[in-house]
């Protein structure tokens, strides 16, 4: 054995170990003097342990615990011992114990560090491209230790789940041709021949595809994903998804292994609440309901549909948005009747960033009903208003009408959201998952003038809708669905296209032409020729669920090398420029362009 080798890890010394010798490896986290005694908090992965260097007894480490600098890697050893009473520390699992030292070795010193772990409140404040700079150090803080962990372990419950239920985890290539998920692909050119360039994958969609018609049944992969998009707290360049793909079921067997899947994962590394079965609603009803299709059912809160009675009111603005083919709908905000002048006018400034013309109101206040609008209209039409929305005492309704039905969905979906937060109804404490089905297949694209895949191409529409497919694709609804946790997109999937027949007429409804179709897809039309079995998948965003899992508002605290703003890696400093020979060699020139801020922008 070495002679600086531990003999037990800092975080799981306890009383059981009183009057042992140990020897400890460890970073210096903190080192304190109080008269005669010095002591260093020592750590590892495992957590801290006090060590007290005591100048009656070991005089001679005095000077050398006292030069301690923090984030030095020393070995030293020591006997455990019961900390006197009342100097125990209960927030610490070692609490109870410290260890004192007899002999100490510095394997190796660290200068002075760019900010100071030892202090989590202090890192909150830390710059994050400083940490991500720094992310060795920055990794080496606890919480992030213990993120690393829960990750670990979530993924691990998904490979055994996987693992039980019959499921193959497979690699699929990672250089790869052009998978259109609607993003931006992130280009290799191929130096064999200029101007040919591999992709990375959005998705291992066509190869989990392609593993079906190989007759593999069940598949999955704990797959990296490349999309090269503009940047958000919950996106990131390259992230990780649980990519599935099931033959011979139906979509009922495909919800219920998401599910199951994502309630072993929460069950085993949180004790967050769930609603189980978890609930579902079509696009349809979510639109209604929420204003948006991830809805966040930790609350109620429904939209209200108060086009009826608006239609009775003699208000110009209700009066254009329904003629026009809008509508007038409402929210609840529980308590909003105390709002001041004030505060309305910030909440109608909220709505109008959204597109809204304004907001329109009805008070339940102890002084009776009060309205922004009252005098267009009866007490009883008010009256009918806050009836129609549950308002009680105290509550205020907020009314968007607008011609353009998604502006009003847009604006009052944010709202609704908006007096969640104010109201404390969106608790971390629960992880509500539930499902959305029935997408439509094809949103119309006004820029481009054509339809885009509302999931991707190759996604399956509800059989008796493929009539419509030439008429009014608009109206198709499909064999495709999301799975939303806490007003979150946490995984999507479909029924996919096994007949290559109906996937070149979904390719020519999408304006991709035959010639494209062949260059393109010609591989997958061409398999789905020689026999391809029904089948569907999902993909769950391991990113995504490990932030809600540990509250994370930002999808960089949950990932070991996280770039930052458009996409930058500050400890590597990547994207960076290639000597001029790499260039040639592939057969590239190239043309400056500025597009960081444009990327920003998007
Ligand atoms: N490939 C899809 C995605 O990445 C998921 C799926 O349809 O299985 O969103």
């Amino acid at each position: 054995m070495l002679s600086w080798q531990r003999t037990i890890e800092c975080g799981k010394l306890t009383l059981t170990h009183t009057g042992e010798k140990v020897v400890l490896n460890g970073w210096v986290n903190k080192v304190r003097t109080f008269g005669d005694l010095v002591f260093v908090d020592l750590r590892d992965r495992t957590g801290l342990i006090q060590v007290v260097i005591d100048n009656n007894d070991t005089p001679h480490l005095i000077a050398a615990a006292n030069s301690l600098k923090p984030e030095t890697v020393i070995s030293l050893m020591g006997e455990v011992r019961k900390r006197r009473a009342g100097t125990e520390n209960s927030k610490l699992s070692t609490g109870d114990v410290e260890v004192a030292a007899e002999k100490i070795e510095v394997l190796n010193e660290a200068k002075l560090l760019p900010f100071t772990l030892s202090d989590e409140e202090q890192m909150k404040q830390v710059d994050e491209t400083l940490r991500v700079k720094y992310r060795y150090l920055d990794l080496r803080r606890p919480s992030m230790y213990q993120m690393l962990s829960l990750r670990h372990k979530a993924v691990k419950i998904i490979r055994d789940y996987m693992d039980n239920q019959g499921f193959l985890e497979i690699e699929t290539p990672i250089i790869s041709k052009s998978t259109p998920e609607g993003a931006r692909d992130y280009l290799i050119p191929y130096r064999l021949q200029p101007g040919l360039f591999y992709a990375l994958p959005q998705a291992p969609q066509q190869y989990k595809q392609l593993l079906m018609v190989a007759g593999v049944e069940r598949y999955f992969q704990i797959a990296r994903c490349f999309r090269d998009e503009s940047q958000r707290s919950d996106r990131q360049p390259e992230f990780t998804q649980l990519d599935v793909e099931m033959s011979f079921i139906t979509q009922e067997d495909v919800l219920k292994l998401m599910e199951e899947v994502s309630i072993a994962v929460v069950n085993a590394v949180s004790d967050k609440k769930m609603t189980v079965p978890f609930p579902r609603f079509t696009y349809d009803e979510a639109m209604s309901l929420y204003g948006n299709d991830k809805p966040d059912i930790r609350f109620g809160l429904t939209l209200k549909d108060i086009g009826e009675i608006a239609s009775t009111i003699s208000f110009h603005v209700f009066a254009e948005a329904l003629a026009n083919g809008g509508q007038v709908k409402a929210v609840l905000y529980p308590g909003g009747a105390s709002l001041s002048r004030k505060e309305l006018d910030q909440l109608t400034d909220f709505c109008k960033q959204f597109g809204a013309g304004g907001l329109a109101t009805v008070s339940i206040g102890s002084e009776g009903m009060k309205s922004s609008i009252s005098r267009f209209c009866e007490a009883n039409q008010l009256a009918a208003i806050a009836e129609q929305c549950e308002a009680k005492q105290g509550d205020l309704v907020c009314i968007i009408a607008h011609a353009n039905k998604s502006v009003v969905a847009n604006v009052l979906s944010r709202l609704r959201l908006e007096i969640g937060q104010r109201c404390g109804l969106r608790s971390n404490d629960r992880m509500e998952f539930c499902f959305v089905i029935d997408f439509p297949l094809v949103q119309w694209n006004p820029d481009e003038k054509r339809w885009d895949a509302e999931h991707h191409p190759f996604t399956m529409p509800h059989e008796d809708n493929l009539q419509y497919i030439d008429s009014d694709p608009g109206k198709i609804r499909a064999q495709c669905y999301d799975l939303v946790c806490n007003g979150n997109e946490s995984a999507s999937g479909s029924i996919r296209i096994h007949n290559s027949e109906i996937q070149a007429k979904v390719f020519s409804l999408l304006g991709i032409s035959a010639a494209t179709q062949k260059e393109r897809f010609g591989h997958i039309l061409e398999a789905f020729s020689y026999g391809a079995p029904p089948h569907g998948g999902f993909a769950i965003g391991i990113d995504r669920l490990i932030m809600n899992l540990m509250d994370e508002q930002n999808i960089r605290e949950v990932m070991a090398f996280p770039k930052v703003g458009p996409g930058y890696d500050p400890l590597m400093d990547a994207p960076s420029s290639v000597d001029s020979a790499q260039l040639k060699e592939l057969g590239l020139e190239i043309v400056k362009t500025d597009r960081v801020n444009e990327s920003q922008n998007e």
